[in-house]
C-alpha cells in the first residue's frame, strides 16, 4: 500500500489551469496512451473527475490520500471533496503566496473540531522566491504573521503541519523556535543538504515527489524520515513529464526511490506509509 500525502484532487479548476500548461506535452501524452502498463492515459480534463482519479489510484495501489488545501476557501473544497471520497482526507492551510490578501482582507479562525478527515494544517509555511519589497511590500512581514497564526491553529488542535517553505529556511526555522512541540512534514523539499538537516533534526519529514526523478543533486532524506507526495496536478515524475500528475504516480516515484536507495520497492512503500500513517494518524 501506498500514500499520497500531498495532493491538489479537490478543485476541477487546478486540473483545467494544469492543463493549460501542459500544450507542450501533447505530442508526448499521444504515445503514453498506447502504453500497455497504463492502459488509457488521461488527455482531457473530463478524465480528471474525483471518481477517475481514485480509481487510477487505487488500481495503482495507492490507497489513501491528502488533498491539501491552499486558502480559507480551498479548504473547505478539500473537506468537501474528502467527505465524499473514500481514503481521501483533507488539510486546511493558507499557503504563503495568499498572505498578502490575507492581510487585506483579514482571516477569521475557524473551528476545526467538527471536521471529519481533517488530518493536518497545510499547506502554510513561507516563501520568499521571486519576491522583492519593492513590488511586494512588506511580504516577509505578513508571511510570518500568516505561518504564525498557522502554527497557533496547529498547537490549539492538536494537528501535524505541511509545511511549505522556498528560500525562506532561516525565518522558517527562528519562528518554529516558539512553537517546540509542533510535528510535521517539510513537504516539496528542493533545498540545500544543510538545511534538511536542520529540518530532520527538528523531528520532521521530508516530502519527497516526482522533482526528485528530474532535478540534478537532489538531497534524498533517510527512508525513516521519508513520506512520498506527488503534489498533483503538478510536478508530474519522470518518464510522464509533460502530462498532468496525479496520485497514481506515486507508484513511479516509489520506483525511482528504490532504484536510487538499493531497497525494494515493497520496502519503500513499506516504510513510507508507515511514517505517512504515523505523522497524520490515518
Ligand atoms: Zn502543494
Amino acid at each position: 500500500m501506498l500514500i499520497d500525502t500531498h495532493c491538489h484532487i479537490h478543485d476541477v479548476e487546478t486540473y483545467k489551469f494544469a492543463l493549460t500548461r501542459q500544450q507542450a506535452g501533447k505530442k508526448l501524452r499521444r504515445v503514453l496512451e498506447e502504453d500497455p502498463d497504463y492502459g488509457h492515459y488521461p488527455l482531457e480534463i473530463s478524465d480528471f473527475t474525483g471518481e477517475k482519479i481514485i480509481s487510477r489510484a487505487e488500481k495503482a495501489g495507492i490507497q489513501k490520500m491528502i488533498t491539501v488545501g491552499t486558502s480559507d476557501t480551498d479548504s473547505r473544497l478539500a473537506c468537501e471533496f474528502a467527505e465524499r471520497h473514500d481514503n481521501v482526507f483533507w488539510s486546511y492551510g493558507i499557503h504563503p503566496d495568499e498572505a498578502t490578501s490575507v492581510a487585506e482582507s483579514g482571516w477569521n479562525c475557524p473551528s476545526l473540531e467538527s471536521f471529519a478527515y481533517l488530518v493536518a494544517i497545510g499547506e502554510v509555511g513561507l516563501d520568499y522566491y521571486g519576491k522583492t519589497s519593492a513590488e511586494d511590500g512588506d511580504f516577509q512581514g505578513e508571511q510570518m504573521k500568516l505561518f504564525e497564526q498557522m502554527l497557533q491553529l496547529a498547537r490549539d488542535n492538536n494537528l501535524p503541519l505541511i509545511f511549505h517553505v522556498r528560500e525562506a529556511f532561516d525565518d522558517f526555522f527562528a519562528i518554529l523556535a516558539n512553537f517546540p512541540e509542533v510535528r510535521g512534514v517539510v513537504h516539496s523539499f528542493s533545498d540545500t543538504k544543510e538545511n534538511m538537516m536542520r529540518a530532520l533534526e527538528r523531528g520532521f519529514y521530508i516530502g519527497v515527489n516526482g522533482m526528485a526523478t528530474f532535478a540534478d543533486d537532489f538531497p534524498l532524506p533517510p527512508l525513516e524520515r521519508m513520506l512520498l507526495e506527488t503534489d498533483a496536478p503538478f510536478l508530474t515524475p519522470v518518464p510522464f513529464r509533460g502530462t498532468i500528475n496525479e496520485p497514481a504516480h506515486i507508484r513511479d516515484i516509489c520506483a525511482y526511490i528504490s532504484k536510487i536507495k538499493g531497497e525494494s520497492e515493497r520496502e519503500i512503500a513499506k516504510i513510507t506509509t508507515q511514517n505517512a500513517e504515523q505523522l497524520f494518524r490515518i
